[in-house]
């Protein structure tokens, strides 16, 4: 039976039915395909990585992909959340705040994806609650099955005709047995049955153990996760086996025999050298030819495009081996503990390393304890550093400290978001002689309040997505750093309720600070820089370059921090710095319309 008579089948015309079946307007069962990847056993075995790595495999054949993925926690977004209990806080361009994995997404895919790309539990109660209000469900009392998980179809659905892709690749947030996400699960279960034979791929991801004490691989764990996962009612049709070393053939059957996966379609996914070269290893095993098998889309495939995508990947992941060179680079921050609080510095440094031939070593700068007397040692030996984003007081002091020895000894420096504002109040009371300069955000009743809060940010109450978000086109002064950088325009990605103000600009900018990106709608300062007569790579920005680096499109500012430091580590060193045409970078567009998603 097609998706169309089944799905007839089951919609009672009287509308008296227990099937709860929104459709977005466009949308046509059976003509999307889906793939559900779920993990078992345990978290943290890289479910993002993994799942953006098979959607580059299918998106390198010529597919168009669009992922999504479905988050358990009841938050709105995840702009509230601790970067300390949960990575960074990524935000997309149309200025929603989500999981990091939103950014793994986006450089896999070298894609930009929007609030349709993610949903959390909160946003989907949100959306049923507000149709329950308005009367939306014609008397009916309201219930996870079908109401709550019909909510969840809908978004996929939404996602399908919006992005016309061809593959929706849908990532469950948590492990199965999770109770937050076991609604998602059952939406996907009735997904695969409304849509249709070989329309939902379930690939199941799970975990091998190897115990030393043992020396052998074990199943069972595996064997358990997925039998979980078949009394949900979901057949699994790929299991890929996270382990340490490749999962032994015996392993790989016996998982077979316990779940009914034919045991070509039971792979292994070892840890290996660098996350660039799982899509390959994906490849290898044969990952992607189940995943096209089950879906039948073999017809649709590109092989030409494929072969060339390949190349121009495989020479990045070589490139990223074969580098001789190597600089230190120090992050100073406050969550130096958890790295993922960083992951997209980090990424952004593998991207601009792997074009200049070089390795970035990152070292970790807790800022807490420094101070004009301790920051020489602590700095000593780097040949670049990053005053990455932040929120509060703590640290503020020793980032200034960095940033003034930075200034005055050449030392190659990037300030990110907060720490532009910190350079600024650092140069301020340093430079133009305004004792006691810093920020309302540190201090209200400061003597020069160089930073402060936006004026459209005043009237503002509450935290969450309150504040200036997303991507914003920026205006580039000809002649400066930034001119080489961007030509006449950009656009960057923004997360901040503070500012320059621009009372102090004649002060600042007579002190010689350069000022050389603004936005084009109001006085705020977006790029500063020192001339490059006075300082080798002195730069910093309101925005989050971070965000919108990508592999084979290193953002600039961090590539010319990459250059400053390499010509401080290497006397040797003499290759000009040369970045990608303007027109190659993200195009700024006034005219871009959020995306907005639609009312439940
Ligand atoms: N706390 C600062 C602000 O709100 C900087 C924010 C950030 O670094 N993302 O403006």
């Amino acid at each position: 039976m097609d998706a169309d008579a089944l799905l007839n089948s089951i919609r009672d015309q009287s509308g008296d039915t227990e099937f709860y079946l929104p459709m977005p307007a466009g949308y046509k069962p059976g003509s999307t395909k889906y793939v559900v990847v779920l993990g078992t056993v345990m978290s943290g075995l890289g479910k993002g990585i993994f799942s953006s790595s098979l959607a580059k495999c299918l998106q390198d054949k010529g597919l168009t992909v669009a992922p999504i993925k479905l988050e358990g926690y009841l938050n709105i977004d995840s702009g509230t959340l601790n970067p300390y209990r949960h990575g960074e806080v990524f935000v997309l361009d149309d200025g929603t705040e989500c999981d990091m994995d939103l950014g793994t997404y986006e450089r896999a895919l070298d894609q930009e994806l929007t609030c349709l790309n993610f949903t959390t539990s909160g946003q989907v109660y949100r959306r049923v609650l507000d149709r329950e209000r308005t009367g939306g469900y014609l008397g009916r009392d309201v219930q996870m099955i079908p109401h709550v998980t019909g909510e969840v179809k809908n978004c996929l659905r939404e996602l399908a005709v919006a992005s016309q892709a061809d593959v929706v690749f849908v990532e469950i947030g948590g492990t199965v047995g999770d109770v937050e996400n076991a609604y998602y699960i059952e939406a996907t279960r009735q997904l695969a049955f409304e849509e249709g034979r070989n329309s939902v791929c379930f690939v199941a991801l799970t975990y091998v153990m190897e115990p030393r004490i043992l020396g052998e691989q074990k199943s069972k764990a595996a064997q358990l996760g997925i039998r979980r996962l078949m009394e949900c009612g979901i057949q699994p049709h790929i299991i890929a086996c996270r382990a340490q070393n490749a999962v032994t053939r015996k392993v790989r059957e016996k998982i077979a025999l316990f779940s009914n996966v034919p045991p070509d379609r039971v792979f292994s996914m070892h840890d290996c050298e660098s996350v660039y070269m799982i899509p390959d290893m994906l490849r290898g095993a044969g990952y992607d030819r189940a995943v096209i098998e089950w879906l039948e889309l073999a017809a649709r495939i590109d092989e030409d495009g494929e072969r060339r995508a390949r190349e121009r990947w495989s020479q990045y992941v070589s490139s990223l081996r074969s580098a001789t060179r190597q600089v230190t680079i120090g992050i100073t921050g406050k969550y130096t503990a958890v790295r993922d609080a960083y992951a997209s510095i980090i990424k952004a440094f593998e991207h601009a390393g792997v074009r200049l031939g070089c390795r970035v070593q990152l070292r970790w700068i807790d800022t807490s304890e420094l101070n004009d007397d301790n920051a020489a040692e602590a700095l000593a030996d780097l040949h670049g550093i990053v005053v990455p984003g932040a929120f509060g007081t703590r640290g503020a002091e020793g980032k200034i400290a960095c940033l003034k020895y930075a200034r005055i000894n050449g030392l190659p420096c990037l300030g990110l978001c907060y720490g532009f504002q910190m350079a600024v109040i650092e140069f301020a009371r340093n430079v133009c002689g305004m004792e006691g300069a810093d920020s309302t955000e540190i201090d209200n009743e400061c003597r020069y309040p160089v930073i402060d809060i936006l004026p459209e940010q005043k009237k503002i109450e509450g935290l969450g997505g309150t504040m200036r978000l997303g991507g914003h086109d920026i205006q580039v002064k000809e002649g400066t750093l930034a001119g080489r950088m961007f030509g006449p325009r950009t656009r960057m990605r923004f997360r901040h309720r503070y500012e320059v103000d621009p009372r102090y600009l004649p002060q600042l900018e007579g002190g010689g600070m350069v000022f050389s990106g603004k936005s084009p709608r109001a006085e705020i300062m977006n790029i500063l820089e020192l001339p490059q007569s006075v300082h080798p790579y002195y730069v910093g920005t309101q925005a989050h370059p971070e965000l919108t680096s990508r592999p084979l499109r290193p953002h600039p500012m961090f590539l010319g921090l990459v250059h400053g430091a390499l010509c401080r580590a290497y006397a040797d060193y003499d290759e000009p710095l040369e970045f990608d045409t303007p027109a190659s970078s993200t195009p700024p567009t006034d005219q871009r319309q959020p995306t907005v998603k639609p009312a439940g």
